[in-house]
């Protein structure tokens, strides 16, 4: 099976409840991406960002 997120052909994908099938190795670089990202100053940012940008 083709993992969705590095296109590197995997004979066992896991089934991740949160990012569905996924490599070993993508699974865990996940996990640390949504631990190190703080997602509502993210989401906050990306709000100001369309606000800004609406604007001009
Ligand atoms: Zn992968």
């Amino acid at each position: 099976m083709l993992c969705p997120y590095c296109f590197e052909d995997i004979d066992h994908l896991t089934k991740d409840p949160h990012w569905g099938f996924v490599c070993d190795s993508c699974c865990i670089e996940m996990n640390r991406i949504d631990r190190d990202t703080d997602w509502d100053t993210w989401e906050a940012d990306k709000r100001q960002y369309i606000a800004e940008s609406s604007e001009h």
